[in-house]
């Protein structure tokens, strides 16, 4: 097998081809990671949590409701959620229905619903009616994967025990040449390993602001960007083509066995051509 390829089999035995690995490694930024934080916190020196929250159990319900939501909507809701509801002890009693018609304009809300119901009666029941300040902790409740628990615990807590990784942390990552996964938690591995742990919280704020406002995902505007001498991105970009890491993993080719055609069966041809076929036979 050609070295760079690597090639799979779906259960039917059909084969598929994916584009090199080698094609889509993304070259590491030459200077390391420092450069690229320096700049950004010149750039963005507010760079900060756009949540509104007044604690943590306010971070996490927050959290939760931002999925598939912008934060700017979110900060619409929460304001009279909060009022309503502003503790883990008063949002464990809510009913399903009263949550779901206040959290109704964030989008999924009947899971937002249950998600936030479910973290607070455990927040009450098992620990003490306040927000566990460890990883595994965050991640026995209901509707918290390790996006949001690395918010509470970096922006609630100021603990550092992993990177959030969003939509723009993962796009921006792969463009500047840091990593080369596409799914949250292999990017976040690799973030921990280059990123210094006391950059970790600052370091999600600076991409996610940077994404918004330069680095978008259809149109990155490289030609203002403050990271353009350190990204090996930015030469595909301007030159108006897209770089080879860019867009999905691995472009699925259909391999020998799904490419190769059937013989046309009699009920494959056009009903013209039976009718004249069976005209010839009667002849
Ligand atoms: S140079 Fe372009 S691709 Fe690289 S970070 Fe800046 S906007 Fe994004």
């Amino acid at each position: 097998m050609e070295r760079g390829y690597r090639v799979g089999g779906w259960r039917d035995g059909s084969r598929i081809v994916v584009t090199p690995a080698r094609a889509r490694a993304v070259p590491p930024p030459a200077a390391g990671v420092m450069p690229l934080i320096d700049a950004l916190k010149q750039a963005y020196p507010d760079a900060a949590c756009a949540l509104t929250h007044q604690n943590p159990f306010q971070l996490l319900v927050a959290t939760i409701l931002s999925a598939q939501c912008t934060d700017a909507r979110v900060n619409l809701v929460t304001p009279g959620l909060f009022a309503a509801h502003p503790d883990a002890a008063s949002m464990s009693r809510v009913s399903q229905e009263d949550l779901e018609e206040i959290i109704r304009s964030t989008g999924f809300f009947r899971n937002k619903a249950k998600s936030i119901r479910g973290a607070a009666q455990r927040i009450e029941a098992e620990f003490g009616g306040k927000v566990p300040r460890t990883m595994d902790a965050l991640l026995s409740l209901p509707g918290v994967a390790r996006k949001t628990a690395n918010v509470v615990l970096g922006v609630g807590f100021g603990i550092a025990d992993g990177v959030v990784v969003d939509t723009h942390v993962a796009r921006l990552s792969r463009r500047l040449g840091l990593t080369r996964e596409t799914g949250p938690e292999a990017i976040e591995r690799d973030l921990m390993r280059t990123v210094p742990r006391e950059e970790w919280i600052a370091w999600s704020h600076l991409l996610i602001f940077h994404g918004r406002q330069v680095c978008q995902a259809r149109a990155p505007l490289c030609d203002r960007c403050t990271l353009r001498a350190f990204c090996p991105s930015a030469p595909y970009f301007l030159a108006g083509s897209k770089p080879p890491w860019e867009g999905k993993a691995g472009r699925v080719t259909p391999g020998p066995r799904v490419a190769r055609k059937k013989a046309p069966t009699a009920r494959a041809k056009p009903a013209a051509k039976r009718a004249a076929a069976g005209a010839r036979k009667k002849k």
